[in-house]
């Protein structure tokens, strides 16, 4: 069987032949199948809306082939082109790009206009697009009336129209928050797994590929990998109908996967304070993986302490070995949500309290003057900050010299640079840690 979209040596330019010249897609080569799930995934500007505007024929490539079914629509004329964006391909953008003067069924309505669709037909139809996004409470409302999550799901629902069998989205959770971001990946997996549909979309954040089934990794306008994930097996049953007892066990499997998104994410603002939202994804993939015993203790701890560019959740060692124990032992108690919680709020400041002792140890180093109850105290909260990167290097430095009237550690400048120095060591390594290809 032929792919459904096929992509023989295509080449992209912006301002070819210009001193400011883009080359945007690098002999690209791949093939998408029918009923794929896929994602093209990489770091911003590697060319991914690019790739979708080449597969969409919203853009003409610079050279190439894009097969869809087939028919090469590099050969198409204009009016080709357009019709085959308006009933092959729906099309939802990260801006969700509404029309603000019209209302959401209007919007939604749009695309059918282009087809030939009665007015009258339109309307049915796109109220029955109203319904099945749950929107029926806002059919006849401006978008701007609306949230983000709802003006997202009218995005999609106008992406429905003509009934497009490859649905193409662009960072489609780019603009949302984590609970209308969910939703979001629900609709395109049921439009992909319940619909048959083929969903292509485009990301840069990891957590978003854990429907996905193909994923294209991209970097400066080449493919530098293709990564095939099996279905997962509720996918699977969902798609071969279900039974009763099927849809309870889903509903159940559901459900523990809700809570287990939950503790994951407590763990990470637990765990996590002071890095950076990528890190923070990262890390909560990581764990989910190993709550479901994708990976073991030793894969998890070995992730948690590599950089983020090389798919770790980039905790230096001492950290990732700590959190991965304390994993294993809410494993071993097969510790619920609630439990979860109340650990966490009973030592709030553990994890991180722990680390810093042993940091301040290591500073103090061979200082030989007396350090008083308060001067840990503050040593602790200074180091602490410094680790979070909420202080920079020299604002740490100077509080740790100031004197204790003005809120200091009261350290003498001299000892306070060797310490200051002795703890940087510790942050640089870490950091070299993240960037091993600098
Ligand atoms: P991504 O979607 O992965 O962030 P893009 O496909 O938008 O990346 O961009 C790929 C590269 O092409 C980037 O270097 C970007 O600056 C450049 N580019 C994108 N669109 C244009 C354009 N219309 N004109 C010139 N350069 C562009
Ligand atoms: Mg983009």
């Amino acid at each position: 069987m032929s792919a459904l979209i096929r992509l023989e040596h295509v080449d992209q330019y912006y301002e070819k032949g210009k001193e400011n010249e883009v080359h945007a897609m690098k002999d690209v080569n791949l093939e998408i199948e029918e009923g794929d799930h896929a994602a093209f995934f990489g770091p911003s500007g590697c060319g991914k809306t690019t790739m979708l505007y080449a597969i969409s024929g919203i853009d003409r490539v610079t050279s190439g082939k894009v097969l869809v079914k087939g028919h090469d629509i590099t050969a198409l004329s204009n009016q080709e082109l357009a019709i085959f964006r308006q009933t092959g391909i729906g099309i939802i953008f990260q801006q969700f790009n509404l029309v603000p003067s019209l209302t959401v069924r209007e919007n939604i309505a749009l695309p059918m206009a282009f087809v030939g669709l009665t007015k009258e037909k339109a309307d049915q139809e796109a109220q029955k697009l109203v319904v099945r996004l749950g929107l029926e409470d806002y059919a006849t409302h401006y978008p701007t009336e609306l949230s983000g999550g709802q003006q997202q799901r009218v995005g999609i629902a106008r992406a429905l129209a003509n009934n497009p069998p490859i649905i193409i989205a662009d960072e489609p959770l780019g603009n949302l928050d984590s609970v209308n971001a969910k939703n979001a990946l629900q609709i395109l997996r049921d439009l992909n797994e319940k619909d048959g549909r083929t969903i292509i979309m485009v990301t840069h954040e990891a957590w978003s590929l854990q429907d996905v089934k193909t994923i294209f990794n991209m970097k400066d306008g080449v493919i530098t990998s293709v990564e095939h994930r099996k279905p997962n097996d509720a996918g699977f049953v969902n798609k071969m109908g279900g039974t009763d007892d099927l849809k309870e066990k889903l509903a159940k499997e559901a459900e523990s996967k809700e809570s287990l998104t939950m503790m994951v994410r407590i763990l990470s603002n637990f765990f996590m304070r002071g890095h950076t939202l990528q890190e923070m994804s990262r890390f909560e993939e990581l764990l989910t993986q190993r709550f479901s015993r994708t990976i073991d203790q030793l894969q998890l701890q070995k992730m948690l302490g590599t950089s983020f560019v090389l798919g770790g959740a980039g905790l230096w060692k001492k950290k990732a070995e700590r959190v991965s124990a304390y994993v294993e032992t809410l494993i071993e108690k097969q510790k619920d949500l609630d439990a979860t919680i109340d650990l966490v709020n009973e030592n709030p400041e553990l994890p991180i309290a722990e680390e810093v002792a042993q940091l301040r140890k290591w500073m103090l180093g061979e200082y030989v003057g007396e350090v008083s109850p308060y001067k840990v105290e503050i040593l602790d909260e200074l180091i602490g900050s410094r680790i979070r990167h909420y202080m920079t290097a020299p604002e740490f430095l100077r509080v740790l010299s100031m004197p204790a009237k003005n809120f200091g550690a009261g350290f003498p400048l001299h000892s306070a640079q060797k310490m200051a120095e002795r703890l940087e060591i510790v942050i640089e390594g870490s950091h070299e840690e993240y960037h091993p290809a600098h």
